[in-house]
């Protein structure tokens, strides 16, 4: 009797999932992996703690704010000058020729571009993107702390993270910046310093700056009103979340990480893994329905 009510529930659970609407957050609170008779999990390698501990400062998610500064080892090792990329830099303007990014991260603000553009938006200027410690040291010590954040604690130090303007007017007016505030999460963009978020980022709006997260993570913290110091709040406190989005199911799995803990990596399926540059890493797998 106990065995079909268990079974009833896990069809209520799958109807439930493929009669939702095109977006949902779930906290499945049980593993997705199958255990075998070796309780091991089966499809999963495990990885120690131990070896996790650089993953911690590097990927897509980590923090980056006044409390958590960059480890040298979460700097993107694929940054490129932008102006020298002929297919990266299409239907936008480049305020500075040396100006530098994550390659990855430009090709996706490049798919974003030309999708504003395909909707009559198109006065896009790109006038910051990646800066090394160097040279946020001088703009910090140029500027002042009213303007730049010290080396090391700015996002602009990672190479995930630009400033975007329009040639029409200042972004909290242009088109470009309401285009991009409604619809940058879709490639993967969030906009890190939100008007109602400042005393949880603890930085003035800033409709200029956007950070390269990925997705399924922009999705959930656009539609949730989430900043990325919430959305990691929420990961590390559910450790188990599902995201089902236009016809794909991403699993997200938090761990803490410390020698003893086990990481489950897919073998043959795609995964991202990202720190979140305190105590955790998070696995993102995605699966095709
Ligand atoms: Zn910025």
């Amino acid at each position: 009797m106990k065995k079909w009510g268990f079974l009833i529930g896990i069809i209520l659970i799958g109807y439930i999932i493929a009669q939702a609407p095109a977006f949902l957050v779930e906290d499945k609170g049980m593993p997705i992996v199958i255990l075998n008779k070796d309780d091991k999990y089966a499809g999963y390698q495990a990885i120690s703690g131990q070896k996790m501990q650089e993953q911690i400062h590097k990927g897509n998610l980590v923090l980056v704010n006044s409390k958590h500064a960059i480890q040298p080892e979460g700097v993107r090792s694929d940054i490129v000058y932008v102006a020298g990329e002929a297919e990266l830099s299409q239907g936008y303007g480049l305020m500075d020729q040396k100006l530098m990014l994550s390659r990855e991260v430009a090709e996706r603000f490049q798919r974003m571009v030309e999708a504003a553009g395909a909707e009559d938006v198109r006065y896009f200027l790109m006038s910051s993107g990646y800066r090394d410690f160097e040279k946020q040291d001088e703009l910090y010590r140029q500027k002042g702390s009213d303007y730049a954040l010290p080396a090391g604690y700015s996002e602009h130090n990672l190479g995930l993270s630009l400033d975007v303007g329009s040639s029409l007017a200042a972004m909290s007016e242009a088109p470009e910046g309401a285009w991009l505030e409604k619809n940058a999460w879709k490639y993967g963009f969030i906009l890190r310093y939100p008007k109602d978020k400042v005393n949880v980022t603890g930085i003035q709006y800033e409709p200029w700056h956007f950070r390269y997260v990925g997705m399924p993570h922009s999705a959930v913290m656009a539609k949730n009103g989430m900043v990325l110091e919430e959305y990691l709040e929420m990961l590390k406190a559910k450790k188990n979340v599902t995201v089902n989005l236009d016809g794909e199911t991403y699993h997200i799995h938090y761990y803490q990480v410390s020698k003893d803990t086990r990481i489950y990596l897919p073998v043959n399926e795609p995964y991202d893994i990202s720190g979140d540059n305190m105590e955790g890493v998070i696995v993102t797998v995605k699966k095709s329905l």
